[in-house]
This record gives structure tokens, sequence and C-alpha cells, in this order.
């Protein structure tokens, strides 16, 4: 038997991460019912149902997705990883399973987080828009495949078959429990090599409180509509100013 997908059920795939965490409280606070999919449970909380299995395993993912009608993938190795194999796997091929999986349960809407790396050639870009080429050179296997990825979601966009889908490319996510970027920089700190400047002190980059980036991954899930238009659409996402750095 087949649940009816419900607006008000979604599924965070990926949400044990520290993104996707912020998601799921945002979500819940915000009136919805949230399945969370990943392969590790790092918390609990009252109302999230937790399904732990790879992404790759299209099964696993058919019984998370049942009765939801929003998807939001947030999942993805660890960018600092060499793994060649396991982005092409999980980034790739495991999105196309994601995208297999959600037609079949009759998903409606797909939010993917995917990231500003997409258009990042190695060389400076401010004010960059959305109609930026992908970067011909991405700068690792995770940037190749956050490309390859973007490319399929937004490509399965598709109104006749009543799938909906949009892209949010942030760039650096600060905030509670960020397990990466502010870690990173206190550790090389503490190890005493953070005493150069690269360039002469005015290079820019930009970080995202994760709150904002969470809200922006709302704001564009509610809005996902077949009439609006930001189906099939990538967007850029960030505070209001960059931090200088
Ligand atoms: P994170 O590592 O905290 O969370 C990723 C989650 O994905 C983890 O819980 C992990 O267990 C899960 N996961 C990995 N492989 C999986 C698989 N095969 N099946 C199921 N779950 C799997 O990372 P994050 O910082 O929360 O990043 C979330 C998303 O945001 C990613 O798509 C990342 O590319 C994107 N992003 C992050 C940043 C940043 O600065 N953190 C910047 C730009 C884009």
């Amino acid at each position: 038997t087949r649940i009816r997908p419900s607006s008000k059920r979604c599924a965070v795939i990926g949400g044990s991460g520290f993104l996707g965490r912020h998601l799921v409280e945002k979500l819940l606070g915000k009136g919805y019912t949230v399945s969370v999919f990943d392969i590790r449970q790092s918390y609990e909380l009252p109302g999230v149902t937790f399904h732990q299995g790879d992404l790759c395993d299209k099964q696993a993912l058919l019984t998370a997705l049942q009765g939801v009608s929003l998807v939001f993938h947030c999942a993805s190795p660890a960018p600092a990883s060499d793994d060649k194999a396991l982005f092409q796997r999980v980034n790739i091929q495991g999105t196309q399973t994601v995208l297999q999986a959600c037609t079949e349960a009759g998903v409606q809407k797909v939010v993917l987080t995917s990231s500003a790396s997409v258009v990042f050639e190695g060389t400076d870009i401010k004010d960059g828009r959305e109609d930026l080429p992908y970067a011909k050179k991405p700068i690792d296997y995770y940037t190749e495949t956050k490309i390859e990825q973007e490319k399929l979601v937004l490509k399965a966009c598709d109104k006749e078959k009543g799938l909906l889908t949009v892209a949010i490319r942030p760039h650096g996510i600060f905030g509670p429990r960020d397990p990466q970027l502010v870690p990173i920089l206190v550790d090389t700190a503490r190890r005493g090599k953070m005493k150069f400047i690269i360039g002469d002190g005015s290079n820019l980059v930009d970080f995202t409180f994760v709150d904002n980036v969470v809200h922006g991954h709302i704001l564009a899930a509610e809005s996902l509509r077949p009439e609006s238009p930001i189906c099939g659409k990538a967007y850029h996402i960030t505070n209001d100013e960059p931090v200088r750095f």
C-alpha cells in the first residue's frame, strides 16, 4: 500500500549532518513531520523518525519516503576526502537513485544543497550570479561531483511528471555545531600555522550563517510550485556582506 504524500511531510537526506540537523529543527518548528535518512544517527529528537541507510540503496530510501511530498537532499561525503570513487558513488549514482526513489514514491519537490564552488575556477568571483557557467576545471573531486549532482537534480525537474526541483548553492557555512570550518581554523591557528596572509589582506570569502542557509532552503521549498520561476534552477545564497579575511 502506498501512503498518499502529505504536503507537510518531508524527509531530510543527510539529516544527521551539520546543516541537515539545523534544517530538521527548523522544519519541526514550522509544523512539518520530518523523517531523517542518513548512514548514521547522530541525535534523537521527539517527532523525528530516523531511517538509517545509504542513499545508494533505493529500497531503503523507498521505505523512508513513504507518504513524503518534500525531500531535502543535503548528504555528501566530507569535502576534504580525496576518495574519488566515493564522491562518484554517493554524489552522482546516489543522487540518481534518490531521484528514482522520489519519482517512485510520489515525492513532489526536491531541494538539493549544492555548493557555490560549482562555478569556481580558481580565480576571484565577486557578486557572482547564477548565470556563471559551471567550472570547466573544478577544484577537486568533491566539486566535480557536486556539479554533476546539481545537473542531475535540475534536469529531473518535470512539471508533467509532477516532480519539481531546485538547488541552493551556499559557500562556507558557519554556526553552532559546525564540525569543520571553525574547528579546523582554530586547530590550524593553535598549531601556529596561521601566521601569514595570502594576498594583501583584502581578500573576501563568503560564509553564511547556518540559519540563513536553512531559511533559504525552506523558502525555496515553499515557493516551488509548477508555475514558479524557480523550478529547475540553482540559487547562490549568502548573508548580507561577505566576511573580510
Ligand atoms: P555533514 O558532513 O555535516 O553532513 C552530511 C551528512 O550526509 C552526514 O550526516 C553523513 O552521514 C551523510 N551522508 C554521507 N554519505 C551518505 C550516504 N551515502 N547516505 C546517506 N547519508 C550520507 O555536512 P554539511 O556541512 O552538513 O553539508 C551538507 C550539504 O551542504 C552537503 O551537500 C554539502 O556539499 C553542502 N555544503 C556544505 C557547506 C559547508 O560549509 N558545510 C558549504 C557548501 C555546501
